[in-house]
């Protein structure tokens, strides 16, 4: 089966990166990065180098302002991107085989297709917060080190896109429709695998 994932887009630089994803309403903050002996926190055993917020209370300084996003990058301009999940927007982890499946539906049927971020052990679609979302964080791309399953975006976001993420139900019943479909990975935890890629990039009380 040929892959239906778009080309992927170019690397931009963290604040380039930064500014968008405010400018699409997505509450941004600067994240720890990979130095030349690990990671910025200083943590010797840092399990999660250049990808983590800094400190407990990073919540209080996510933004959408993209002036005070440019200051901050200019002090610290290696610094990775922190999104905050649960609030604007959520991620549920599909298979990468589900991922092409609902590609190929959004073809067929002329969906738009919303933003879709490609990790390593699946594929992370986006949706609306809901009431009983969880808050967390992500770090999206580009993620500051030489690392080849770095995240990428398959579908990036937008500003015309991030206005119509769709519901949770609106994935399943996508999820649902989507002929010839392997395997999915639920919307209430997912598989070990896709689970896995979404825990290595959300808050998993590992704050630094
Ligand atoms: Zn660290």
């Amino acid at each position: 089966m040929n892959s239906r994932f778009p080309t992927r887009a170019a690397r931009v630089t963290p604040l380039e990166a930064a500014r968008h994803y405010a400018s699409c309403g997505w509450p941004v903050a600067t994240g720890a990065y990979v130095t030349e002996t690990g990671c910025s926190c200083g943590d010797v055993w840092c399990g999660e180098p250049g990808r983590h917020p800094i400190g407990t209370t990073w919540r209080d300084t996510v933004t959408t302002d993209v002036q005070v996003l440019s200051i901050r990058w200019v002090l610290t301009p290696r610094a990775s991107v922190v999104v905050e999940t649960g609030t604007v927007f959520d991620v549920v982890p599909v298979s990468h085989a589900d991922g092409e499946l609902l590609f190929r539906l959004w073809e067929g049927q002329g969906v738009p297709p919303v933003p879709v971020l490609s990790a390593a052990a699946g594929v992370l679609v986006f949706t609306c917060a809901h009431r009983d979302s969880e808050s967390g964080w992500m770090v999206l791309p580009p993620v500051c080190d030489s690392k080849g399953a770095d995240p990428s975006w398959l579908v990036p976001v937008t500003s015309a896109n991030a206005c119509r993420l769709p519901t949770a139900a609106q994935l399943s019943r996508w999820l649902a429709d989507t002929p010839g479909r392997a395997r999915t990975c639920g919307l209430a935890g997912g598989s070990a695998a896709a689970g896995a890629a979404v825990r290595s990039m959300r808050c998993r009380g590992r704050l630094r």
